[in-house]
């Protein structure tokens, strides 16, 4: 039997667990995991904020008999404090007690993720300024959103975790500010133009953007009542959500494995660590962004599964086959009437990896022009490769669902495949859901400087 014990029980750590104990025969696998609760799920949050899930606790990636049922073993309030790579031996302490265990494996993998961070600025540990990760704090800001004595509501960032929290407040009927020294919303995602669109959305609902600022202090006695940014402005506020970025929570491996200076796990292309037989998956690590062939922090759960299967497969054989094929941080999101997905890179990221990047806004509606029910506006805008055309990315907006787009993005990606072959790609036609050349190929053709068909 192959021992391998998991540190970490959400997306990673859950996948790797599920494809070992169902994949083969030989391993026996132990989830050790710090927090009282396996397995909330933050994706589903914001579902369970708007009350379209009847409990919170449904909200949840595994429970512990989805791995039992398999033979894993899973203990919760179990935090590992170090690993001794020499002795292939793990420290677990459960933190109800106090007491330490030592347990060995043949092979472990390191899941543990990361928490968000505090602002480092006055007040920033005031009582009702809110983090937005995880259950303890979904069920704080569950009850916000309920009590009637909150009235305004300041949102730090404005990432998709800052959206949703401001999306769910609006929807509560709170008065919501979002602050960020970013200037548009959703910026690291989505380019000028789609941005303009969600900015303009965000309004609409009667939320306020302060963007290009930072906060400079939270004010309040002892309980937080206002939010002051560096230009002197003071916005009220009964709570404060911190959605502001993440640190690796990787304190217990300092020493031990190697880490980046913000304390990402370092890993080789086949995700192992410097330490023999140990891996690492999830957002404590930089994975391969595939498009750019750098390194980046893509803080996905769609990303720590495929890094957990590829660990999986490779562990179970002598010396990998194939090194990781690297994720596109491909992700969706809905904002009040909008849908939007973006995959790969956009000028945000191009711009901090300096890439070498054309772009092509594509734009009319989502079905042929006759078709007057239904027929909302379409934004999808191509990132490619200037000199061979490769389709490095693409970000798809409407009122209508186009994320499966950004899909067919990352698969056009993934295949190498350049404007021209977009341009031609068989598609289906049906004018209740698409145009004649699907939009997909319209917005390759109008890439290619052509003038498509209607
Ligand atoms: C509000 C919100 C919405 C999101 N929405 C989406 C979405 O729609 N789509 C998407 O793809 N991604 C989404 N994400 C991101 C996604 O949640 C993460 O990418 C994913 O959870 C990462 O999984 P992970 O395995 O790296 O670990 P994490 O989810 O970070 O969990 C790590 C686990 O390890 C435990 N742990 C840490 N240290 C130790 C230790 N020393 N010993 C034992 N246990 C330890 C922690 O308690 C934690 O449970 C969202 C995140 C948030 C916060």
């Amino acid at each position: 039997m192959m021992k391998v014990v998991v540190i970490g029980a959400s997306h990673g750590g859950h996948e790797a667990a599920h494809e070992l104990l169902t994949r083969y025969d030989d391993a026996e696998v132990t989830i050790y995991e710090a927090g009282d609760f396996i397995s909330f799920m933050s994706c589903g949050m914001q579902l369970y904020l708007e009350d379209k899930v009847s409990r919170r606790d449904d909200v949840r990636n595994f429970k512990e008999a989805d791995i039992e049922q398999y033979g894993g073993k899973v203990f919760k309030n179990h935090e590992v404090t170090a690993i001794d790579t020499d002795a292939k031996k793990v420290t677990v302490k459960d933190v109800r007690t106090g007491d330490s265990i030592e347990d060995s494996y043949d092979k472990l993998i390191v899941s543990s993720g990361v928490s968000p961070v505090t602002l480092p600025v006055p007040g920033a540990d005031m009582e009702n300024v809110y983090l937005m990760r995880g259950r303890d704090w979904a069920t704080k800001i569950y009850d916000k959103t309920h009590d009637n004595a909150v009235e305004n509501v300041v949102v730090v960032g404005t990432g998709y975790i800052g959206i949703e929290a401001a999306e769910v407040f609006a929807k509560a009927g709170k008065h919501v500010t979002v602050i960020d020294m970013i200037d548009s919303p959703l910026g690291n995602y989505l380019d000028p133009e789609l941005s303009a669109k969600i900015r303009a959305e965000l309004e609409a609902h009667g939320i306020d953007l302060h963007l290009g600022h930072t906060v400079a202090e939270f004010n309040g006695d002892q309980v937080l009542q206002s939010v002051k940014t560096d230009d002197g402005q003071v916005f009220d506020a009964d709570v404060a959500i911190v959605a502001a970025g993440v640190k690796p929570n990787t304190k217990y491996l300092e020493g031990t494995l190697d880490l980046d200076a913000r304390g990402y796990i370092k890993t080789n292309a086949y995700l192992q660590t410097s330490a023999p037989d140990v891996y690492a998956i999830g957002d404590a690590i930089l994975p391969l962004f595939a498009p750019a062939g750098q390194p980046a922090p893509i803080a996905l759960a769609s990303t720590a599964r495929r890094e957990a299967r590829y660990v999986v497969e490779n562990m179970m054989i002598e010396k990998p086959g194939r090194s990781f094929a690297g994720v596109n941080g491909s992700s969706a999101l809905t904002v009040f009437d909008y849908s939007l997905a973006t995959t790969g890179v956009n000028a945000n990221n191009a711009a901090k990896m300096n890439l070498d990047v054309a772009y092509s806004l594509y734009q009319d509606t989502v079905r042929p022009n006759f078709v007057q029910d239904g027929n909302p506006e379409i934004m999808i805008k191509l990132a490619y490769n200037p000199h061979t055309h490769e389709i490095m990315g693409g970000q798809v907006l409407s009122k209508a669902d186009v994320t499966a787009h950004a899909n067919t993005i990352a698969l056009a990606i993934k295949g190498k495949m350049t404007l021209e072959d977009l341009a031609e790609a068989d598609f289906f036609f049906q004018p209740g859901y698409d145009r004649q050349w699907s939009v997909l190929n319209l917005a390759a053709q109008t890439a290619l400087g052509e003038t498509p068909s209607v």
